[in-house]
């Protein structure tokens, strides 16, 4: 058997099974069965097109062709105007299947005479197609694209039509192909998703482990330019819950409010690293500079929280600030209108040697050794505490640093850096859970309603949800419908009508009917009054009371685009639940004191 040999008819009739499911099981079961049908050289591949990607995302190669040109190519294999295209897709909302709808009825079907298509073939011809750059691309992404349509079946057609456009959606996330992987080899999930934790890259971890199995898989380390999943946080909202939790004592650290980044530092070569993984070195020119110089060793990846500050007063300034910096043109001029100072947390890596196994307090030392500290640029502020007293006269002064309150660290033997996990060896303490009526949490949107009057026609309301991390779905908490300027609706309007389902995603819990489904993928900052129970939100279900949900009660759109977070970051349910159980505490001995 030699490489390469699936057709893509094949694949295609997986993603029809995988399309017809909605339950996470079934789909690894289904997952199962397609990698055990593909090659070594095709897993990778497949991994990538089932979450509907090319490659993984620090390469910063995106499959997303315009809608337009995609129906440019539809337009010259089926003779249809292109009016009719853009007819048919109003009604659908789907060009897969209004590329399937052509096809079929297509009368002189050339397929015949042409060879099958394979998943290699295809690949092959999306690389290209998402690689085309400067004067031309856009007509050889049209060529090839038909190219491929041309020899297509309409089911095909379907599915290269959602690749290239970047709406693949069947509703497969990255832990279910990890999942499939350990079924597949009959166990050793927690190496795999090692593995994944380390490298990122989800096709590399499915053609190990179909070529080398889970011993191969668990040889993957962290390598230069390969950015690591980053290590996550739990939250509680007081200082004795949290010492509770670490055994009585912890490392407490600043939570500086700004942008996660993995800095990576090979001689003086140096790249940076979004929380999502994205190559954002060319963005940050100072931030380059400054690593150049202050990390002193050969080989370093080490994380920090860039802030920015006021050149003027030497203020850390909110996060919003350092959306002046996301920018692809007169970058070097935003760098010094925003300049910014970096806050080192984390070591993983020096000189050859990983550092992830080590307990914190060691990574910290070896970070502190090979830093050369400077006005902005340095370590974290950080205590080690043991009692809530301390703990909580240390948020205040990190809050009146400009700081949100603080991370508490675990400091005993087994305070590894858990790449990818969120995890009770972090605890996030923010002072705004202290008063419960300013409370933020980041939703994803998952369903929208259309205003009425003014706003007939456009998006008024959004459903929203939080992440349940157990079962790898979101489960919805509100509708918001206030906060909303004008162009912010005109926005949502635009960025959500073209990516509505016609029926629920397959991540999502809901009893609530919004007019249309979206993806989840927005992640929004919400404030509300308080948490309570609900009859018809899912977050939380019968876990507080039999039949009922938790809620947000007056919830507010707080005008923050969470961009840097997927929705897998969001306020979890368990969040939510603690939440509400703390709310309840602080109720009952308001109520004491007022008895006293
Ligand atoms: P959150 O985004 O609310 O889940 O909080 C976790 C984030 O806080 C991390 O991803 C970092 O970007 C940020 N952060 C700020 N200060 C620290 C710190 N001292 N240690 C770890 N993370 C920090």
């Amino acid at each position: 058997m030699g490489e390469g040999r699936l057709d893509f008819s094949r694949l295609v009739s997986f993603y029809e099974r995988l399309e017809a499911t909605t339950k996470r099981l079934e789909m690894r079961d289904i997952l199962v069965e397609l990698f055990r049908e593909s090659e070594p050289g095709e897993a990778g591949k497949i991994a990538y097109l089932t979450l509907g990607e090319l490659y993984p995302p620090h390469t910063g190669v995106e499959l997303g062709m315009a809608e337009k040109l995609a129906i440019r190519a539809l337009r010259l294999v089926s003779g249809v105007d292109e009016q009719r295209v853009e007819e048919l897709l109003r009604k659908t909302g789907d060009l897969g299947l209004v590329a399937e709808q052509l096809l079929s009825s297509k009368k002189t079907q050339m397929t015949l005479s042409l060879e099958e298509l394979t998943v290699e073939k295809v690949y092959g011809q999306l690389e290209r197609i998402a690689r085309f750059a400067g004067e031309g691309a856009m007509e050889m992404k049209v060529k090839t694209l038909s190219g491929l349509l041309a020899q297509a079946s309409p089911k095909e057609a379907k599915y290269l039509i959602r690749l290239v456009t970047g709406k693949m959606r069947l509703g497969v996330a990255d832990m279910t192909i990890i999942d499939a992987l350990a079924a597949m080899s009959g166990g050793g999930k927690e190496e795999i998703e090692r593995a994944y934790n380390l490298c990122s890259d989800i096709g590399l971890v499915a053609s190990t482990v179909k070529s080398a199995g889970v011993e191969g898989a668990s040889r993957i380390g962290m390598r230069f330019g390969i950015p690591v999943r980053p290590m996550l946080a739990e939250r509680l909202t007081s200082a004795e819950e949290i010492l509770g939790k670490l055994d009585g004592t912890g490392f407490a650290e600043y939570k500086y409010d700004g942008e996660r980044m993995q800095i990576h530092k090979q001689n003086s070569h140096v790249l940076i690293f979004s929380r999502r993984q994205e190559n954002i070195t060319s963005q940050f020119p100072d931030v380059v500079e400054m690593c150049r110089r202050g990390l002193k060793a050969r080989e370093a990846i080490a994380e920090c929280e860039a802030v920015a500050y006021d050149p003027d007063t030497g203020d850390m300034l909110p996060f919003q600030e350092l959306m002046h910096r996301r920018r692809k043109y007169d970058i070097e001029k935003a760098a010094q209108l925003y300049p910014v100072s970096l806050f080192f947390f984390d070591a993983l890596y020096v000189d050859g040697q990983p550092l992830i196994d080590l307990p914190l307090l060691e990574r910290r030392k070896m970070l502190e050794s090979i830093l050369e500290p400077s006005e902005n640029f340095r370590l974290t502020e950080g205590i080690v505490v043991s009692d809530s007293e301390n703990l909580d006269k240390f948020m205040l002064k990190a809050v009146e640093a400009g700081c949100e309150g603080v991370i508490v660290k675990d400091i005993s033997p087994k305070s590894v850096y858990r790449a990818g996990a969120r995890g009770w060896l972090w605890i996030k303490y923010k002072r705004s859970y202290v008063s419960k009526l300013t409370d933020t949490l980041d939703l994803v949107v998952v369903g929208a309603f259309y205003g009425k009057g003014k706003r007939s026609g456009k998006i008024g309301t959004l459903l929203m949800a939080a992440y349940d991390e157990d079962a790898d779905v979101f489960k919805t908490v509100c509708k918001v419908g206030t906060g909303f300027k004008d162009e912010d609706l005109e926005h949502l309007t635009e960025t959500l009508t073209p990516i509505a389902l016609s029926r629920k995603p397959a991540r999502v819990e809901s009893i609530m009917e919004p007019d249309i489904w979206v993806r989840p993928e927005m992640v929004l900052e919400i404030v509300g009054d308080e948490i309570t129970l609900s009859p018809i939100h899912t977050c939380g279900w019968g876990a507080i009371r039999q039949d009922a949900g938790l809620a947000v009660r007056f919830p507010r759109f707080t005008g923050r685009y969470r961009e840097d977070k997927t929705p897998e970051d969001a306020t979890t349910v368990k969040e939510i639940m603690e939440m509400y159980k703390s709310q309840l505490k602080v109720i009952a001995s308001g109520e004491e004191s007022e008895a006293a």
